[in-house]
């Protein structure tokens, strides 16, 4: 059987080849010693959809696998924002200036920004979290001027089966708001979308079975 160690090296050496596209292992419903092997295997940045899920694992991991980078995927509600603001170092979910505002707010001075993708709800896409592409540039504005945040990007999750035109006109988004606003990162991409996500322009991809097999913990049932 296949360890998250060879996993892991076998999806850089995809990525390797595609340049310039950062992995970030998704560790919802996994736990914290699996987080640990990939962390041993020099994975550094995980993915979390519940935040008290990804406290109690950054808990368990301070000590022995210092240095993580973690970042929220999940959607957030505002009861939330105050513990992701202390906690996290990217939030890909945000899909609300309201969100952002109490993100800005209840960022600890002296910690460095929290890092932030605006969630777009691509065209078409089956779940209604994320903002309309239409509502994407406004939002942007808002965003890019809170202290405390550093807007890097847009996150998108296409429908299982969706069309290349879909990554597509996400991309295309990205690039109109690229310059203006100073953005990075394109996340879109999961263990089944990833090739078309990377041939279509993104810059991270969020995997999670592909490098740790089937989810194990009742995190998947709530996904
Ligand atoms: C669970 C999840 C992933 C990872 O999905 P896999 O199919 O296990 O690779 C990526 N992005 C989001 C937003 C998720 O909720």
């Amino acid at each position: 059987m296949a360890t998250i160690a060879d996993n892991l090296q076998q999806i850089k050496a995809r990525l390797a080849r595609a340049q310039g596209v950062t992995l970030l292992a998704v560790s919802k419903g996994q736990s914290a010693l699996a987080v640990r092997e990939a962390a041993a295997a020099g994975q550094k940045a995980f993915g979390e959809n519940y935040v008290q899920e990804a406290v109690a694992k950054m808990d368990a991991l301070r000590s022995e696998s210092p240095g993580l980078e973690w970042h929220l995927i999940g959607p957030l509600q505002s009861n939330k924002t105050r513990i992701v603001a202390e906690r996290f170092d990217w939030v890909q979910s945000v899909a609300s200036e309201k969100i952002a505002r109490r993100l800005a707010e209840q960022r600890p001075a002296g910690a460095p920004a929290l890092c932030v993708l605006l969630q777009v709800n691509a065209s078409g896409e089956a779940s209604k979290s994320g903002v309309a592409p239409r509502d994407v540039p406004a939002l942007c504005e808002k965003v890019a001027a809170l202290k405390g945040l550093r807007l890097r990007g847009l996150m998108a999750i296409p429908e299982p089966g969706a069309p290349p035109e879909r990554y597509r006109e996400m991309k295309r988004l990205f690039d109109r708001l690229k310059e203006r606003f100073g953005l990075d990162t394109l996340s879109m991409g999961m263990s089944d979308d990833m090739e078309l996500a990377i041939a279509e322009g993104a810059t991270l991809v969020r995997i999670g079975t592909a490098i740790f097999g089937a989810r194990k913990t009742p995190a998947e049932k709530a996904a």
